[in-house]
């Protein structure tokens, strides 16, 4: 169940555009901004979004990818009309792997699937190597799980950009929905080690849920929601909810 914010302000130098029931990020650098991630494909959501937000498509100069799934990817992608025509695409070595085809993200019947994104040029980046764009500083960090190369991003030292790792409802953060996630098991590990870390983020953005504190985002660390369960619900005010019959 997503519970994206609408398109916004969050902080004087972060704004996210809501894509249907995602959302993606937009941090003010220097000269120019800095994207966490694309949307869909051709979407009209993103592009009304910065027209709304006063942000010219142009100005965008660089995207951190969190991972190649199609709501986070899909604007920069081969086939669609780039969403931010001038800027470098990032993405980690790890997911990288997903484009060459030596990982596969969904295996049917023993078959692996083809990712459904091409990237027309990108660049590779290390986690944990420390980054300045645009005069953002920007860490990539390794949080494994959802997808084998997922990527969480500590921008100017206080925003930690959180893509899939976790979902929050109105009691806080839990473990990402395991029925997405590639290895539910190394999610965990990640979130847990991410939380027992020193890099205590002031304010932790997710990409379907929202903006929590530090506490509130690792809260159920240790819990994934019952999405099995007959008539579940797990944000009373989720305008989306997959698992509704
Ligand atoms: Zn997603």
């Amino acid at each position: 169940m997503w519970n994206p914010r609408p398109t916004q302000t969050v902080f004087g130098d972060v704004f996210c555009l809501r894509d249907k029931d995602v959302n993606c990020f937009l941090i003010q650098g220097q000269n120019g901004y800095l994207a966490i991630d694309s949307g869909y494909q051709n979407s009209q959501n993103t592009s009304a979004g910065l027209k709304m937000l006063g942000i010219a498509p142009e100005q965008v100069t660089d995207v951190f990818l969190t991972h190649l799934d199609i709501d986070h990817a899909g604007g920069v992608c081969a086939e669609s009309q780039p969403i931010y025509p001038n800027a470098e695409i990032h993405i980690s070595a790890q997911e990288e792997t997903y484009l060459t085809g030596a990982y596969s993200r969904k295996t049917i019947a023993g078959h692996r699937c083809k990712l459904p994104i091409a990237l027309p040029r990108y660049k590779v980046f290390a986690p944990g190597e420390a980054l300045r764009v645009n005069g953002i500083s920007i860490l990539p960090v390794a949080v494994p799980g959802h997808t084998l190369g997922h990527t969480a991003f500590l921008a100017k030292g206080i925003y930690l950009f959180f893509g899939d790792c976790i979902i929050a409802n109105e009691e806080g953060g839990w473990l990402f929905y395991d029925f997405w996630n590639q290895d539910p098991a190394l999610n965990r590990e990640s979130v847990q080690k991410l939380r027992d870390s020193k890099l205590h983020a002031k304010y932790v953005l997710t990409s379907h849920s929202g903006c929590l504190s530090w506490e509130e985002a690792f809260r159920y660390a240790d819990k994934s929601p019952h999405w099995r369960k007959k008539g579940f619900v797990f944000c009373r005010e989720a305008e989306k909810n997959p698992y509704r019959a």
